[in-house]
């Protein structure tokens, strides 16, 4: 079978590691050629062995492309995701989808319209510390999970180009946020009951560089996110506390561990008061080490090269889509209220 033919359109930073990541490792795609509004950015496509076309309209009638991944500013996404369904385009876009779940109801009814395959670059479903939280959960590792800190932390300060500009979509909700909430709401498999976000504006005058955000889902689980731009400790990547264990990961390297509770370990509970490091406190004394064991985290490798690869299965008609649009539009939703609740200074109560 000939190889699927891929174009992107944006050359810039995230355009190029597609196009240097799939030609590395999906040989099931050609990566043939670009468009990008810079003339530098098509002197370098030139220089890197693409195609580069004369103009948007130019890419999208080029008969042979069967795929389009779009990697521009996101106040482009919506428009570009149109027209390239309009033109008979398979398409990936880059995350954030679009900057509201409206503009998303938009491009899902052109998607009906044309039947095409319609895909959003929700890579970091693949990232390894994700997927190991992910696999503790799903495998009951931790019994019923009931408390999730999701956290990146940075220490350059502002959002830099056109991230730093509302009209293009800047700020960190919209960049980093939507990575964890999407995170969040594929790893919990049910509704989102209410939300809630403090949007700083610390360091980029006119968007959010440092945020709160929070989920409480319908089993009760309470799943909160850092995002923030000037931190000089890191906190954990993740801590997540379950009724039967903790699994704490702290960095992308993904050193960390898992403590459960032995199954009929006895602990005494002490009637008098404790004398502890914390002061006097019952509640707050260290647990026995007798009543505990480390187990080591999931082994999970995942290989991010699989998103591509799925696209490629969809268009053959043999896999079902990973990353989908409706997922997305759930996501956005949750975006959009916790735009509101920012706004509003207080919580929104939903059914998402
Ligand atoms: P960037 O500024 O490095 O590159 C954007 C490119 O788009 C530039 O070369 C610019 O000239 C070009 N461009 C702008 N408007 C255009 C238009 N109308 N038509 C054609 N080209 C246009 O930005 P970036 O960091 O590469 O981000 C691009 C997209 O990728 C954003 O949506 C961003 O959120 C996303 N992104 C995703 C990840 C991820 O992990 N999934 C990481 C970084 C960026």
């Amino acid at each position: 079978m000939a190889k699927l033919r891929m174009a992107v359109v944006g050359y810039g930073g995230m355009g190029g590691w597609h196009v240097n990541s799939v030609r590395e490792k999906v040989s099931e795609i050609e990566v043939y050629g670009i468009w990008d509004i810079r003339e530098e950015a098509r002197r370098c496509a030139k220089e890197n062995g693409l195609h580069v076309y004369s103009s948007l309209d130019d890419l999208l009638g080029d008969e042979s492309v069967g795929l389009v991944t779009i990697a521009v500013p996101n106040n482009f996404h919506k428009d570009i995701s149109i027209k390239a369904l309009r033109a008979g385009k398979n398409v990936v876009c880059e995350k954030p989808v679009t900057l509201n779940s409206d503009e998303l109801k938009e491009i899902i009814a052109v998607r009906d319209e044309t039947g095409k395959l319609f895909s959003i670059h929700q890579n970091r479903r693949w990232d390894r510390d994700y997927r190991i939280v992910k696999a503790a959960r799903d495998q009951g590792l931790l019994g019923q999970v009931y408390m999730v800190k999701s956290i990146v932390q940075g220490s350059r300060g502002a959002m830099y180009g056109w991230r730093g500009h509302k009209e293009n979509g800047g700020g960190m909700l919209l960049d980093w946020g939507i990575h964890l909430i999407d995170q969040a709401m594929n790893m919990f498999d049910e509704k989102v009951v209410s939300v809630d976000a403090h949007l700083m504006s610390m360091y980029t005058p006119g968007v959010d560089d440092n945020i709160h955000l929070f989920i409480r889902f319908e089993s009760g689980c309470s799943y909160i996110m850092e995002m923030s731009t000037n931190c000089l400790i890191n906190l954990p990547r993740w801590h997540v506390q379950g009724t039967e264990g903790t699994l704490q990961i702290n960095d992308w390297g993904c050193s960390g561990k898992l403590m459960k509770l032995k199954p009929n370990a006895e602990m005494k509970w002490e009637d008098d008061i404790v004398y502890t490091e914390a002061g006097p406190t019952r509640t707050m004394a260290p647990r026995p080490e007798y009543t505990m064991f480390e187990l080591p985290l999931p082994d999970e490798q995942p290989d991010w090269a699989d998103y591509y690869k799925n696209i490629v299965g969809v268009i053959e008609g043999t896999q079902e889509l990973i990353v989908k649009p409706e997922q997305a539009l759930r996501v956005m939703n949750v975006v959009d209220l916790m735009f509101k609740a920012d706004a509003e200074g207080k919580g929104q109560e939903c059914r998402i």
